[in-house]
């Protein structure tokens, strides 16, 4: 596995910074407020969050003392084992991630142990609230989409919420074992319905994007739904759906090849009332 590091904390809203974690190229945030210091996700490893901290104390002389984690994807949470003493949150689904099993190699890989991951202290089902010292943030769940986890993170006061990998700048949105496909536009509308049309929204991977580009990837995740179940409706098995996708880009399609791949195993996955066989990367 490549060489972990963390960019520069870039400025995104007043006192809210952004950095990349690499090699996944994963947005962390951090959000500072007066009396507390929240970051938003935490890298791939116990090691690559203590880093993320030790630059935050270096570039900023704070302390993070309140830790969000956007969903069970490794990229965004096994940072979390390097915050021990400090309020911690996640969606409850983070539970059923861990119940599946870690990927021992995957972790062995990464260069830590198992019992170094411990879900967050505070677990939440719909909706949670604190401040920072004059700044409140709200956490919302609306549902599966592109995980089981998906945990919003809104800052009124910055006009600024982290969505997790429920959006992705540089490419297609990412289906994996764990996507549920059907409700992922719907979860979209919720946030937008939540945050407003002004508010800049940072996603899991890439740029801050506006409420415009969420709308738009959230109808091409629906178009990619709806060819998909078209298909499955007509009577054609996922190898048919997965040969018609390898013959071509249609004009109708909105992702590449690869990921209407992607997103036709987790349909037709979830139009068969099952989940896949294989666990999330
Ligand atoms: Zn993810």
């Amino acid at each position: 596995m490549s060489e972990f590091s963390i960019t520069n904390w870039v400025e995104v809203a007043p006192a809210t910074y952004l950095a990349v974690a690499e090699p996944e190229g994963v947005n962390i945030g951090l959000v500072l407020g007066a009396k507390h210091a929240l970051l938003v996700d935490t890298g791939s490893s116990p090691a690559q969050g203590a880093t993320i901290a030790e630059s935050v104390r270096n570039q900023f002389h704070r302390v993070i003392d309140r830790v969000v984690v956007t969903h069970a994807h490794y990229d965004h949470w096994f940072g979390l084992g390097a915050f021990n003493n400090v309020k911690t949150y996640g969606q409850a689904g983070l539970l059923d991630e861990m119940s599946v099993g870690v990927d021992t190699t995957l972790v062995a890989q990464l260069g830590f142990t198992p019992d170094l991951i411990a879900p967050p202290q505070n677990l939440i089902l719909d909706w949670g609230s604190f401040s920072l010292g004059g700044e409140h943030v709200q956490l919302k769940y609306f549902g599966p989409a592109h995980s089981n986890s998906d945990l919003v993170v809104y800052v009124p006061g910055r006009r600024l919420a982290f969505v997790g990998d429920l959006l992705e700048e540089p490419g297609p949105p990412h289906f994996g074992p764990d996507t549920t496909v059907s409700t992922w536009p719907n979860v979209i509308d919720q946030v937008i319905a939540l945050v407003g049309l002004d508010t800049l929204l940072v996603p899991g991977h890439g740029k801050p994007v506006d409420t415009a580009f969420a709308l738009r990837q959230r109808n091409d995740i629906e178009r990619c739904y709806r060819q998909i179940r078209e298909w499955h409706t007509r009577g054609y098995g996922l190898q048919d759906a997965l040969a018609r996708i390898e013959m071509g880009c249609s004009l109708d399609w909105p992702f590449s090849v690869a990921a209407m791949r992607e997103a036709a195993i987790c349909i037709y996955a979830e139009l068969a009332g099952s989940q896949p066989p294989t666990r999330p990367a």
